[in-house]
């Protein structure tokens, strides 16, 4: 077994079978002595999460350092599935998803290929060239907006999608991001819980502390208060760095932008998200408001929102039976806004 790589990819298969060719059984790892830097470490991956978007890459160089960096990665599930929040789920599968990319650029073809068949991506070595089958990489691509994941502007032959190195592992963070967050929160026991409770606990306070630095918070002059709740929950989205899909991109600016918000706060708002480029952020910008397309655009009716899955939390004004655009919504809140402050004068 090359503890190597499993220490720089432990959610491999084969790590379980390091593991137990290791003897380490869960008592071990939970509440030995000597496995104390594996759960110290695995805390550190979820801090790293929290507080980096990515887990840092630790010393290999020894079989230890391997061994403890493999036992990390089920101490750190451990952890977020008892937590059990889905804010901490998202930006844990994101921060391990990113620093495996980030390692699979200084693998052999032959590696990230079987990295893929792990994550259930097909795969063909052509050549020396990476290609994928056309459904995966529409699969995966779906959340990535530059128009360089276009599949118009990616070469195709035979139904096979051609990828260097660098864009087969940004499809692959993608693949293993999904992977994390459709397995977290795992069924964790009451020894699990009772073993890793001051972890726990922390990990608690830092994800509420890190949700709140999160929340959707002003833009400049413009006060969120007014925004619909959609509105509200993607720039929140936007400001936690995560992945936004397209949609919900496109409706964010074009709402921001009809609003009166300049184009540099809106790229600046884009500026957390993992894949964030500016000059590409930028082109879409102007595109969206018209400086290189001629169209104006402005955000989707509530129903399309709807069926676009991007119409988050609807409240009382939402569901009160005449709202039909996130524009009304914040028109009318800022009539009763302006009204409510003249009011307040007028009591002055
Ligand atoms: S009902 Fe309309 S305004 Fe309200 S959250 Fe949904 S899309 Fe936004």
């Amino acid at each position: 077994m090359d503890s190597l790589r499993l220490a720089r990819f432990p959610f491999l298969r084969e790590a379980s079978d390091y593991v137990k060719a290791n003897k380490i059984d869960l008592r071990d790892l939970l509440e030995g002595d000597a496995l104390a830097p594996a759960r110290l470490r695995g805390k550190q991956r979820v801090t790293d999460a929290l507080n980096r978007g990515e887990v840092e890459t630790r010393p290999t160089g020894t079989e230890q350092d391997r061994l403890l960096e493999v036992l990390s990665y089920p101490v750190a599930r451990m952890i977020v599935s008892s937590v059990g929040d889905g804010f901490l789920i998202r930006r844990y599968a994101l921060a391990e998803a990113v620093a495996m990319a980030k390692r699979l650029l200084s693998e052999s073809i032959e590696s990230v290929a079987s990295v893929a068949e792990e994550l259930k991506v097909q795969v063909t070595i052509v050549d020396s060239s990476l290609r994928m089958h056309f459904t995966d990489f529409l699969r995966y691509t779906s959340r990535m907006r530059s128009p360089e994941w276009k599949l118009v502007n990616t070469e195709v032959e035979g139904g096979y999608v051609y990828l260097s190195q660098q864009r087969f592992a940004r499809v692959l963070q993608q693949a293993l991001q999904e992977k994390i967050e459709d397995e977290l929160p795992l069924d964790v026991s009451d020894q699990v819980v009772r073993s890793l409770k001051s972890d726990i606990a922390e990990t608690k306070v830092l994800t509420e502390a890190r949700r709140e630095r999160y929340k959707a918070e002003d833009l400049g002059k413009i006060t969120i208060v007014k925004f619909p709740p959609c509105m509200r929950r993607l720039v929140g989205i936007a400001q936690a760095g995560e992945n936004m899909p397209h949609t919900g991109r496109f409706a964010l600016t074009a709402f921001l932008h009809t609003i009166g918000l300049s184009q540099d706060d809106i790229l600046n708002l884009f500026s957390s998200s993992p894949d964030f480029d500016p000059s590409k952020t930028r082109y879409q910008i102007e595109h969206i408001t018209g400086e290189i397309s001629g169209t104006e655009y402005t955000p989707p009716e509530c129903s399309t929102m709807r069926s676009y899955g991007i119409c988050f939390d609807p409240d009382n004004l939402c569901n009160s039976g005449r709202m039909r655009h996130p524009l009304s919504y914040y028109r009318i809140k800022s009539g009763r806004r302006r009204r409510t402050e003249q009011t307040e004068e007028k009591k002055e």
